[in-house]
């Protein structure tokens, strides 16, 4: 199995702070990498994780605020000048296409090639993984994205080894056939086990709604806001008026959708260096809970 890792580029929110940048987080699967978000200044987040922005194959962006998209034409930029040679898939919410061609016009980017496609449902599917959006409550039109990589059938290496089996054989179980060796017939379920596809899950920024539920399920790792404390009165209503997730709530959901990872970020600059605070107020709800920090790095 591959390895995914997924870093935390900026885990701010509305205002930046010495320690968060603006919401953007990568990840890789084989040979794509995929930036979620793109907040003002992800380009030099980018640099410091030491990663390459050329090797970026497509851009998801949750929403049209400022913290998820001011980062977008400085890197689409900086793309164009180092060589950027392929066609850049930019995903938006169904109904911001249009504002998102006038943004990226209106800041004169060019030498690049990109594509802004509205997507909403099943938008990426191959025999190896799909995305997918669902639509969120906040107050502009949203998506919530939910990576999903597709069970595979694997072979049994060491009840293989009992039989003489190579080669195209070993290609027949994997696809569900089963083979003849020596007269004798082998079923392919009994050599082959069925590997179960990773689930990420991204949800920022919403009100509490049912698709929160659905993006999160039984996701190996789910990223969600976590912008205010639901346990102050301030936190309560500021998240209430804002449509956003408090901490409370997105632990809350990340119990019920039984996510092995839940890591909280979108974090408010009012909790700038209170992130102990944070956590344990989120480990009283659920304990497979981290609260991220700017280039933070998770594999699964
Ligand atoms: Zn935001
Ligand atoms: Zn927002």
């Amino acid at each position: 199995m591959d390895s995914i890792d997924i870093v935390f580029l900026g885990t701010g929110s509305a205002i930046p702070t010495p320690s968060r940048n603006h919401n953007a987080i990568i990840f890789n699967y084989k040979n794509k990498n995929f930036l979620v978000d793109c907040g003002e200044g992800t380009q030099r987040q980018i640099r410091k994780a030491k990663l390459n922005m050329c090797k970026i194959t497509d851009i998801l962006i949750t929403h049209m605020h400022g913290d998820h998209i001011f980062g977008l034409p400085g890197l689409l930029h900086t793309m164009s000048k180092t060589g950027y040679n392929r066609e850049l898939m930019i995903y938006c919410p169904k109904g911001a296409g249009k504002k998102m061609k006038q943004f990226l016009d209106l800041t004169g980017v060019h030498g690049i090639d990109y594509k802004i496609k509205e997507v909403r449902g099943k938008f990426i599917d191959n025999p190896y993984f799909s995305i997918s959006s669902l639509a969120l409550n906040h107050d502009v039109t949203c998506n919530g994205y939910m990576f999903e990589e597709k069970d595979r059938l694997r072979i049994d290496k060491k009840k293989l080894s009992k039989y003489n089996i190579k080669g195209k054989e070993v290609g027949k179980l994997i696809r569900k056939k089963n083979v003849k060796i020596d007269g004798k017939l082998i079923k392919y379920k009994d050599l082959t086990f069925l590997e179960k596809g990773r689930k990420i899950s991204f949800v920022f920024d919403t009100k509490y709604c049912s698709n929160v539920d659905k993006l999160i399920k039984n996701s190996d790792l789910a990223i969600m806001e976590g912008v205010f404390l639901g346990s102050t009165s301030v936190g309560k209503e500021m998240s209430k008026r804002y449509k956003h997730l408090t901490l409370e709530e997105s632990a809350k959901a990340g119990k019920k959708g039984k996510v092995k990872e839940l890591i909280i970020s979108h974090i408010s600059q009012r909790y700038e260096f209170k992130e102990k605070f944070l956590l344990k107020e989120a480990k009283k709800i659920y304990k497979n809970v981290k609260i991220a920090s700017d280039l933070m790095k998770v594999t699964i």
